[in-house]
């Protein structure tokens, strides 16, 4: 018999793993107990992975609206990934319009943008000088017809 020195029971030497560096070849503390720290161990290691996913999530957010007037002109598009619907628009700083429409609610087009980053992918279709936008950005609502556009 021994005594587990976490929960101070007492089990058959078979009720112990085996530890090499022990005296009598055992670790001291009791299977059970073992399964139980590792379990917990295992949980804590869980909500950690959770918790960083959800940290590094929002920094990654904030970078991409520090960088937001790092891409050059064009033409962009927003789409919802869930509806399917997408909206074509053009923009000296395409990245920061981008922002605009998921957050600021006096923009027009941000109705079917607003508070939904997590439907939602962008991207540019094309880059041009700031004087072509309004000429590339007719060419590209006529060339893919989005869904979102008509209530403009
Ligand atoms: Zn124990």
């Amino acid at each position: 018999m021994k005594t587990c020195s976490k929960c101070s029971l007492s089990y058959s030497l078979d009720e112990f793993p085996n530890n090499k560096k022990t005296k009598d070849g055992k670790g001291s503390w009791c299977k059970s107990c073992c399964k139980l720290y590792n379990n917990q161990t295992k949980e804590y290691k869980r909500v950690k992975a959770l918790q960083y996913y959800y940290q590094n999530k929002e920094k990654c957010n904030q970078q991409q609206k520090n960088s937001s007037t790092k891409i050059a002109p064009g033409v962009y598009m927003i789409k919802n990934i869930l509806t399917g619907d997408f909206y074509i628009g053009e923009s000296t700083q395409p990245q920061k319009r981008f922002w605009q429409h998921c957050s600021d609610k006096s923009n027009n087009t941000s109705k079917y943008f607003l508070n939904k980053k997590e439907e939602l992918i962008w991207g540019i279709i094309e880059h041009c000088n700031p004087n072509q936008l309004k000429v590339k950005e007719e060419y590209w609502i006529k060339t893919l017809k989005p869904t979102l556009n008509g209530a403009k």
